[in-house]
């Protein structure tokens, strides 16, 4: 069985068009003609399927094939895949104890919560609960694949990245949290602006938006709101709260892999997902309340979201799949306007206390 798909080698995002060959346990790689690899099947991690999007096989040193073949790929599991010893990526977290325990905690406490507050709130809770190694892992895969989808290196300059990473630093410094957990990263994104948050404190800004900002303020609310999404665990609760139904589903089969499905689909949810009005809010929130508690003025974030907006973008929407493109700002972003003008208005408590 023949499937094609994309080559990446180990750390190298370059992609090359290639086919697997399949035969019972055996497997090539090939690529231009050229048998690239081969070996046992044994070797080889296939994510689950998560609806058209592309299917990763893995090896162990970290070089992937991708394949949107999604229909060959579940033919060859479902004909070869247990007795080839073929293993499901999940089936590898599954291995490992800390993924196992948290699974058990996870779902035992999905199921009990859903019931004693409801799904939104139940999600919040083990999001905060999750212990800090599941959240970096989980948020460096998504970096990963972000990478690979929509971000390319940043261009900026060593002493604008310099700049920028000092102002980062600093306002971590004078942060009650534990800003170890916390990362900066530069990228370019199709020279769009944007700035967001994954769940393990990584937070990257975008080359765009770094050349937008025309206030060292503007960078400080724009980084503290991405901060205060980290501290609210939003991201998190947002995948647990589009899971929890597969997870209770599953739970009555038995069956963990909803588990896995959840860990496997975080990055693409990330991608695919802005955060919810209340979170978003809530963000807003924070950076407002740390940068009056720092002397700072909240107009600063004001400014800076209209001027995103008028570049059609959002906040930590990097897919901004805005209907109302070329209208009129306020009426095609009443959110953003709702949010310029809470900013105001703590602004404005700061000046009249
Ligand atoms: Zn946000």
């Amino acid at each position: 069985m023949k499937i094609s798909g994309h080559w990446f080698e180990p750390e190298n995002s370059t992609r090359q068009e290639a086919y697997i060959e399949l035969a019972g346990k055996a497997y090539s790689l090939v690529i231009d003609e050229q048998v690239q690899r081969s070996g046992s099947t044994q070797d080889i991690s296939v994510s689950d399927r998560l609806g058209k999007m592309p299917r990763r096989l893995t090896w162990d040193d970290d070089a992937v094939f991708e394949t949107t073949a999604n229909e060959d790929v579940d033919v060859w599991l479902s004909e070869y895949g247990e007795t080839s010893g073929f293993s499901l990526a999940i089936h590898r977290m599954e291995s490992s104890w800390r993924w196992a325990a948290a699974s058990i905690v996870i779902v035992a406490f999905v199921a009990f919560a859903s019931f004693k507050w409801g799904i939104p709130a139940a999600s919040e809770a083990i999001a905060e609960r999750l212990p800090h190694s599941i959240n970096k892992t989980v948020s460096r895969q998504a970096l990963v694949t972000m990478d690979r989808l929509i971000f390319q290196e940043s261009e900026l300059d060593e002493q604008k990245q310099a700049e920028v990473q000092a102002q980062f630093d600093q306002l971590l410094a004078e942060l009650p949290i534990e800003s170890a957990e916390y990362e900066l990263h530069f990228r370019d994104m199709f020279g769009m602006p944007n700035a967001m948050a994954l769940p393990g404190g990584d937070i990257v800004v975008t080359d765009a938006f770094v050349n937008m900002v025309e206030h060292p303020q503007e960078l400080d609310s724009v980084l503290l709101h991405e901060i205060g999404h980290v501290e609210h665990h939003h991201g998190m609760t947002q995948v647990i709260q589009a899971s929890a139904v597969s997870i209770i589903v599953t739970l009555a089969f038995g069956d963990m892999s909803a588990i896995g499905e959840v860990a496997v689909g975080v990055p693409i949810f990330l991608m695919q997902n802005s955060y919810s009005r209340l979170h978003e809010s809530e963000a807003d929130s924070y950076a407002f309340e740390n940068m009056l508690s720092q002397g700072k003025d909240p107009k600063y974030f004001a400014s800076i979201i209209t001027r995103l907006t008028m570049t059609d973008f959002d906040l930590d929407n990097p897919t901004d799949p805005d209907p109302d493109r070329g209208q009129p700002y306020f009426s095609s972003h009443p959110n953003s306007a709702d949010r310029a003008r809470r900013a105001l208005q703590a602004s404005q408590r700061a000046e009249s206390p």
